[in-house]
């Protein structure tokens, strides 16, 4: 039937072309290439080892997920997932053993998904997951810690078990991203950077998924539950004398949520003072920091002053400083060694509960220092009517110090202030020196006190223990002028 050449050199006799078969013959033909280029295309949208999605047809899916995003005025999200040192493992396996390994993963990796949400696979250790209709802002990292609580239990291949953890990286539209390509760059660069903290971790693009996603209520509730429970922890960092000598120590709030991740003191103070929390946090830090600096006068000859940050709202409670007598009693610190920082702005913005606390709290022994100091725009009137012990150079200040111009000590502005604080009999604590440059030139101004990177960063209190072992301390009533 077919007139097509046959043989080297002859064509086949054409023998009763019967139009209808000829058409039947097109048509199945037609069929045939048809369902090949079907097959075809789904190769190429398949990966070949697991059978799932391959990137391409996740690219699709993506961008139908944000369109229906937008309509439905939802969020969807996208996780990366990668295994933590597959590569070396991989060496040991042979080809077979690897492919089956890899089945096995996307299986478990796929174990959480529901009904429309798309696992894709990006090659070996490289899987995507897809929830293309997202209410509940937790709903991508709880998914995320199922995927992670699947992959942790070991793998058997052949007749050996292995073990393995995975780094995820979350990217959430329209948050991090309007279209695929950004969304699906920044899925990766999170999930290679939980990979590059050591992995076993769950990285979302949002730093501020709190800001972005939360409900203010939520966040609360969580700040709420964080206090009570004992959520909360208390950093310390340095202050340090000209010659690096350990003078005391900052307490410093952190807050790190298992979903959210570390929320910073700069969103958890203005929220708490929003809703009242700040009265227990402040209580919490004040009495944690307290107890832990009184053990660390049991560690030293001399005394080591314990800063601690006071917002203006805990300093207008009329109950605040009988709580600070209160605490100094309990930890039996001495008042001496507490100091109260204060910021500049909140000392003087409208509201402000006035010279009475600070008078009272220095009738108890307590120290006042002024934080952030040359930020607050105002008239240094304040410093002469309130018994201030310390100000605290802003960091801006110091790291407005240009390499260039250090030797010029270039700053006229922290030049002021060291003798302002000369003057008025104040000690000065410049914070924020990251460089020994800087740390030079605010000693050849006359600085005598220092925070910041270069001195030690802020650390956990098992970390001032064993400092404290070490160092050598020296009493700041050798340093500084005793008012
Ligand atoms: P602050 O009291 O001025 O504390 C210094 C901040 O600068 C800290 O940030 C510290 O980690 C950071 N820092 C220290 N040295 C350097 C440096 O060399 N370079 C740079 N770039 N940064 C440095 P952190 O811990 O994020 O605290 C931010 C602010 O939050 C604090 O500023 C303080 O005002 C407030 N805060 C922290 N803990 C508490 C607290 O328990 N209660 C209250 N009311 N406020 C707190
Ligand atoms: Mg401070
Ligand atoms: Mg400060």
């Amino acid at each position: 039937m077919k007139p097509v050449k046959e043989a080297e050199g002859e064509l086949a006799p054409v023998r009763s072309l019967n139009p209808a078969d000829v058409l039947d013959q097109l048509a199945q033909s037609r069929a045939e290439i048809h369902l090949l280029k079907a097959e075809l295309s789904a190769m190429r949208q398949q990966d070949p080892i697991t059978g799932l999605p391959n990137r391409f047809r996740l690219q699709d899916r993506l961008e139908q997920a944000t369109q229906l995003a937008t309509r439905g005025n939802h969020y969807a999200a996208l996780l990366y997932i990668t295994i933590d040192r597959f590569e070396t493992m991989a060496q040991t396996l042979s080809f077979r053993d690897m492919d089956e390994l890899v089945r096995q993963m996307a299986k478990r990796v796929g174990a959480p998904l529901h009904l429309g949400d798309t696992l894709a696979s990006l090659g070996g250790d490289r899987f995507m997951i897809l929830l293309p209709t997202v209410h509940d802002p937790f709903e991508p990292s709880r998914v995320a810690q199922s995927v992670m609580d699947a992959l942790r239990i070991p793998f058997r291949v052949g007749s050996r078990h292995l073990h393995f953890t995975a780094s995820i990286g979350i990217s959430l539209f329209p948050q991090d991203g309007g279209d695929a390509i950004t969304l699906f760059q920044h899925a990766e660069s999170a999930a290679r950077r939980a990979s590059s903290e050591g992995g076993n971790r769950i990285q979302c693009t949002t730093a501020t998924l709190s800001e972005a996603f939360l409900e203010r209520r939520e966040l609360e509730s969580y700040l709420g539950e964080a206090i009570a429970a004992g959520g909360l922890k208390l950093n310390f960092q340095p202050l340090a004398a000209a010659d690096g000598r350990l003078l005391g120590m900052e307490a410093l709030l952190r807050w790190e949520h298992p979903l959210l991740g570390v929320v910073p003191p700069s969103k958890i103070i203005p929220l708490a003072e929003e809703n009242r929390l700040i009265h227990p946090l402040g209580e919490w830090v004040l009495r944690t920091a307290c107890r832990e600096a009184a053990a660390w006068q049991a560690l030293s000859p001399k005394p080591i002053r314990l800063a601690v940050n006071v917002s203006a709202f805990q300093m207008a409670h009329p109950q605040w400083v009988d709580l600070v007598a209160k605490v100094l009693r309990e930890t039996r610190l001495p008042a001496f060694c507490l100091e109260l920082e204060l910021t500049e702005s909140s000392l003087l913005k409208q509201g402000s509960p006035g010279a009475g606390p600070i008078h009272e709290l220095k009738r108890l022994g307590v120290r006042i220092s002024i934080d952030d100091f040359g930020t607050g725009y105002s008239c240094l009137s304040y410093l002469q009517r309130l018994p201030i012990d310390t100000l605290k150079i802003d960091r801006s200040f110091v790291q407005g110090l240009h390499p260039e111009s250090l030797e010029e000590a270039a700053s006229p502005i922290i030049q002021t202030i060291l003798s302002l604080g000369s003057h008025l009999g104040i000690d000065v604590i410049a914070e924020g020196v990251e460089t020994e440059a800087q740390r030079t030139a605010l000693e050849g101004m006359g600085c005598k006190t220092f925070q910041g990177y270069l001195l030690g960063r802020p650390m956990n209190g098992e970390a001032v223990m064993n400092l404290l072992e070490d160092s050598q301390i020296v009493a700041f009533n050798e340093l500084f002028n005793q008012r």
